[in-house]
C-alpha cells in the first residue's frame, strides 16, 4: 500500500523544532526521556499543556519543570471511528486520562498495551516515550509493571 504524506496542519504530531514552536524545549527534553511542562514565574502555576503565556496571569516568562512519569488511570475510552489522519489504520485503540503521581494534573495520551476490554479505572499507567519515523517523539501511556 502506497505511504500517503500527511500535510503538517493535519498531522496530529506538530512541527518540534525551535523554528516552528516556542515550546520546542517540551519536545528537546521528551527526546532526553523527560515529561516536562511550564511554570509560570510570576503566579507560580504549573500548566499543562506547556504554554508560553500564562492564561492565569498572562505573564510570558516560564520555567520548564519535569512531570511525574506515573500515575492512575482516571478515565479512557475506545476510537473506533474518527481517528486522526495518519491513525485510521490502528483503529480500534484505546485512549486515557491518567492522574499523574503527586502532581494535581491530568494527561491524555493513547494506551498502547491493552485493548479497551483489559482497562479499569485506578490502574497503574506509566510514560512510553515514541519515536515517529522522520524523527519527531511523541507519548503514550503503558501499564506500569
Ligand atoms: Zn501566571
Amino acid at each position: 500500500m502506497a505511504k500517503i504524506e500527511l500535510p503538517y496542519l493535519l498531522d496530529f504530531c506538530t512541527l518540534q523544532t525551535e523554528d516552528f514552536t516556542r515550546i520546542h524545549t517540551f519536545f528537546d527534553n521528551l527526546k532526553e526521556g523527560r515529561l516536562t511542562t511550564t511554570k509560570c514565574m510570576k503566579c507560580g502555576e504549573i500548566l499543562w499543556q506547556p504554554r508560553t503565556v500564562c492564561p492565569h496571569c498572562n505573564a510570558d516568562e516560564m520555567e520548564w519543570i519535569d512531570l511525574p512519569q506515573e500515575g492512575k488511570l482516571f478515565a479512557f475510552t475506545e476510537v473506533i471511528y474518527g481517528a486522526p489522519l495518519g491513525m485510521e489504520q490502528d483503529a480500534p485503540f484505546s485512549i486515557g486520562l491518567v492522574e499523574l503521581e503527586n502532581q494535581p494534573m491530568s494527561v491524555l495520551a493513547r494506551i498502547d498495551d491493552a485493548h479497551y476490554e483489559d482497562l479499569e479505572v485506578g490502574q497503574e499507567m506509566k510514560l512510553k516515550i515514541i519515536t515517529l519515523e522522520d524523527g519527531r517523539v511523541w507519548f503514550r501511556w503503558v501499564h506500569k509493571k
